[in-house]
């Protein structure tokens, strides 16, 4: 039966590594972190996230400033706060929580925020380092699901792997970052056919589709690595896109849902913005 990657640990290691750094950085230069979240509308899941986002921000000394806008801000205003957040000295890192209601536009809203404040690594300046192979800031999502693998100590150096969806925010950059480590990557989404045949050859499956028991004990290689970025809701609890019980037994690492892929990305977060202050101030 496989491992646990246990996203939660590797986390909260992180966060105690963050915070050392965040005080030392303090005695040197007298300033902290900060990180400005923006949240516009009511959705559920994002105030939830938003929260756990700042308590994070909290745990580890980084000043958080939340921006809570009703649903009907308009894109303008949202435009003039971001416009004032790039300018201000304090803030070190902007979010802006997605998805946004109707009527305000994700790719203006991205376009607009400094790529020296762009945490969250969806300005097209830093996905475009991300595709050149330049430094620049990840995507929280998908750096976490990179250390999470890294956790292993199995190289993933030409392995198969195997990402399932090709969104922005986590599929397409996730198949890049393997790349990047030299894996052979195979980009699966709604349109591939015969999914299981691409899966069944992967060491390394990381599925990003947002469908609960899309990949199951069949589908998947004997000692293969199984990361589970998904996030469904089935019969009232939170699960992932992998049958985990049944794929525990065949894989040789797994993340299980909660506390894999979730807890990293919060932590990607707060290690950017760290990243975004030291290149300011230090
Ligand atoms: P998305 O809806 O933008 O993209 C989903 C992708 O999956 C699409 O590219 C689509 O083609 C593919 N897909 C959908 N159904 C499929 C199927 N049956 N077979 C193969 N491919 C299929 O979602 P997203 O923003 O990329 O997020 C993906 C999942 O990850 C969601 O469940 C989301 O909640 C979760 N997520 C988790 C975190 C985290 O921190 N844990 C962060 C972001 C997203």
């Amino acid at each position: 039966s496989g491992k646990i990657i246990d996203g939660k640990e590797i986390a909260n290691s992180i966060h105690e590594s963050l915070k050392n750094e965040i005080e030392e950085l303090k005695s040197k230069t007298d300033k902290v972190p900060g990180l400005a979240v923006i949240l516009v509308g009511d959705d559920k899941a994002s105030h939830k996230y938003v929260s756990m986002k700042e308590k994070a921000c909290k745990k580890v000394g980084i000043n958080s400033v939340v921006y809570r806008l009703d649903a009907n801000t308009t894109e303008e205003e949202v435009l003039e706060l971001i416009d004032k957040l790039n300018k201000d000295e304090d803030i070190n890192g902007i979010l802006v929580q997605l998805p946004l209601p109707n009527g305000i536009g994700e790719k203006k809203i991205n376009a607009n925020i400094l790529p020296s404040k762009d945490v969250d690594g969806f300005h097209a300046v830093n996905t475009g380092k991300l595709f050149l192979g330049e430094e620049g800031f990840l995507p929280c999502t998908p750096k976490g699901i990179i250390k999470l693998i890294k956790s292993t100590d199995i190289e993933i150096e030409g392995k198969n792997a195997v990402v399932i969806g090709r969104s922005n925010i986590v599929g397409k950059p996730t198949a890049l970052l393997l790349l990047r480590e030299n894996a052979t990557v195979t980009i699966c989404h709604s349109r591939t056919r015969n999914l299981e045949e691409h899966i069944r050859n992967a060491d390394i499956i990381v599925s990003a589709a947002g469908v609960a028991d899309l990949v199951t004990e069949t589908m998947v290689k004997d000692k293969a690595i199984v990361i589970d970025a998904g996030i469904n809701f089935k019969d009232g609890k939170l699960v992932g896109d992998v049958d985990y019980i049944n794929v525990k037994k065949k894989a040789s690492w797994i993340t299980p849902v909660p506390g894999g892929v979730g807890p990293m990305t919060i932590a990607m977060l707060l290690e950017n913005t760290v990243e975004a202050f030291k290149k300011k101030w230090s």
